[in-house]
């Protein structure tokens, strides 16, 4: 791989899980960080010079709430600013809620809407000219195996990550004959610290062990009985931003243990 030192990555909600594990493997490769996510300033402090310890790139942070228009544009200026150019950008900042759909409440359903698909849009239409002019760039969405199928109880999540794999699909033939491409990653369970406190919340319940939990968990989606890593992710993301990747275009790649083969 190219050791593409100097390149910029925008990885939203990139303070935790899945974002965080792209932002370590970016950075490992050499990407300068743009960070973004929710949590306390210690936190990100801690995040910000581990980063930098570990790689020595240039990281910064920017607190952008991105259900909020303003705060999109927001973020994109700041780190325009302190960079000069944005040349990956991952939209994975995501959130769940689970109901009946007749019992689905509206503002969950417009929070998931907003912040799965509608900050997506808004972020790459505002990077997008920035790509343009530098006739370069890569937008990775994480969606999930939930844009490709269903299940129960899930309606605002299911409907917003199939709507990602259509804004994939536009975007990625608007950009054809440049290089700039649009990929999307549909992971199945992934294993992050929010996974891991459930199943230690059941164990503490006294439901079973970890261990045993843990399988239970995955095996039922998911037929290698094995949860995805945030590293396997990130090695993804590294893959789809490389220079040899400009003819994969406007894909949904499944990276789920064979959920959604059957
Ligand atoms: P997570 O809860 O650990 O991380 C979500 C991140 O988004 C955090 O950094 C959080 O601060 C940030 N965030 C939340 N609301 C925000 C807002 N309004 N503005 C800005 N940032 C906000 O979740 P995760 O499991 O790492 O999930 C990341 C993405 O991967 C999501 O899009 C999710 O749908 C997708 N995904 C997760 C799994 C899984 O098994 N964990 C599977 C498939 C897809």
């Amino acid at each position: 791989m190219v050791f593409l030192k100097n390149k910029t990555a925008l990885i939203t909600g990139s303070t935790s899980g899945i974002g965080l594990g792209i932002a370590n493997q970016m950075a490992s490769e050499g990407y300068d960080i743009l960070l973004n996510g929710f949590g306390n300033s210690a936190e990100i402090e801690k995040i910000k010079s581990e980063l930098f310890e570990k790689y020595g790139i240039k990281i910064f942070y920017v607190n952008a709430d991105l259900t909020k228009k303003n705060d999109i544009k927001y973020l994109v200026e700041e780190g325009l600013n302190y960079f000069g150019h944005i040349d990956v950008l991952v939209n994975n900042a995501g959130t769940q809620y689970t109901a009946p759909v007749e019992e689905f409440p509206d503002d969950k359903w417009e929070l998931i809407l907003n912040l799965n698909l509608s900050s997506a849009f808004y972020l790459i239409k505002e990077v997008m000219p920035y790509m343009q002019k530098n006739n370069w760039g890569r937008i990775i969405n994480i969606a999930s195996v939930h844009g490709l199928v269903a299940s129960a109880h899930k309606a605002a999540y299911v409907a917003a990550k199939h709507g990602l794999l259509g804004l994939t699909k536009v975007v990625a033939l608007e950009t054809a004959k440049t290089n700039i491409t649009c990929n999307a990653i549909c992971p199945g369970w992934v294993y992050t610290p929010l996974v891991e406190k459930q199943i230690q919340n059941r164990v503490d319940s006294g439901e079973g062990t970890f261990e045993k939990l843990k399988k239970d968990l995955v095996s039922e989606k998911q037929p290698s009985e094995e949860f995805v890593s945030v590293e396997q992710i990130g090695k993804l993301c590294l893959y789809l931003a490389d220079e040899s990747t400009t003819q994969l275009r406007g894909a949904a790649i499944p990276v789920d243990g064979a959920w959604t083969i059957q």
